[in-house]
């Protein structure tokens, strides 16, 4: 996991978002998984997260269709497989710039898999923790709000929760953290509200527990699920609780992917089978 990273930080910057000075947040449908990419409006990417390693050429196809050509910041929300499964296949095919990791292990193949990667490129891993900032150049502000504890039982809980505004906008992505790490993130007093809400594991009933709803208080919600998947993702407990608080709910699984564009003021989505 040691070693410096052999990367550059010259920015390479897409033309298409660089002449609409655009957010884009592109919720990729991995299927029963999580993979978003964000690409600043100067030109920086970030990815959050990549499916299960199945998934992993799609999402490399899918980041090269928006014209990224280095990752400035990727983020694995927590070492379970339908989030690290298809980083290795991404850390291999673009330069990578910074690695971020909550500090916790599996003992999988797939975690196995990814510190390999990791290695190979010779990058460096940066613990991901409440009150870390991540560079995703000038105008978007990124901050993790989680993990804030240093042990959970729970893998899920150690998810990497990221927020971040662009102008009036904001979004926030939750990975799989449930109710504990919630009520930690409420208790902390955290600026929670966003415009966009990433829901918590897929949509499962252990997390987008209503006071944190009400804080978070989204107009749109967005589930990153499979179809026909064997957990019962998204709960039909948290669909009600979203639908209760009036908040509009896309799912990869009807949608496929999912993408929002922020001008700074106002958000606009489309969606591509
Ligand atoms: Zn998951």
């Amino acid at each position: 996991m040691l070693g410096l990273s052999g990367c550059t930080s010259s920015v390479e910057q897409s033309p298409e978002v660089l002449a609409k000075k655009e957010l884009v947040v592109s919720y990729i449908d991995v299927g029963q998984g999580d993979s978003i990419l964000v690409q600043g409006p100067s030109g920086k990417n970030m990815l959050i997260d990549a499916g299960i390693p199945e998934e992993g050429s799609k999402v490399v196809s899918y980041l090269k269709s928006r014209g990224v050509k280095k990752i400035d910041v990727l983020v694995a929300t927590h070492p379970h497989s339908d989030h690290i499964g298809g980083m290795p296949d991404v850390i291999y095919a673009f330069p990578v710039n910074k690695v971020y990791m909550p500090k916790v292990g599996n003992n999988t193949y797939s975690y196995e898999k990814l510190l390999v990667a990791i290695k190979r490129k010779g990058l460096k891993v940066t613990t991901a923790r409440a009150g870390v900032s991540l560079d995703l150049g000038s105008g978007v502000q990124v901050t993790i709000l989680a993990p804030n504890s240093s042990h959970y039982d729970d893998l899920n809980e150690y998810s990497a929760v990221i927020k971040l505004r662009y102008g009036d906008t904001s979004f926030l992505f939750e990975g799989d953290a449930g109710a504990i790490s919630e009520k930690e993130m409420l208790k902390l007093g955290y600026d929670l509200k966003a415009d966009v809400l990433k829901v918590g594991h897929h949509g499962s009933a252990y997390s987008t527990s209503m006071a944190f709803l009400e804080a978070v208080s989204p107009r749109y919600a967005v589930i990153s699920v499979g179809r026909y998947n064997d957990y019962g993702h998204p709960a039909r407990v948290t669909l009600n609780r979203l639908r209760s608080q009036g908040v509009a709910i896309y799912r990869t699984d009807e949608k496929g992917t999912i993408i929002a564009f922020s001008d700074g003021k106002d958000i606009s989505f489309t969606f591509e089978k």
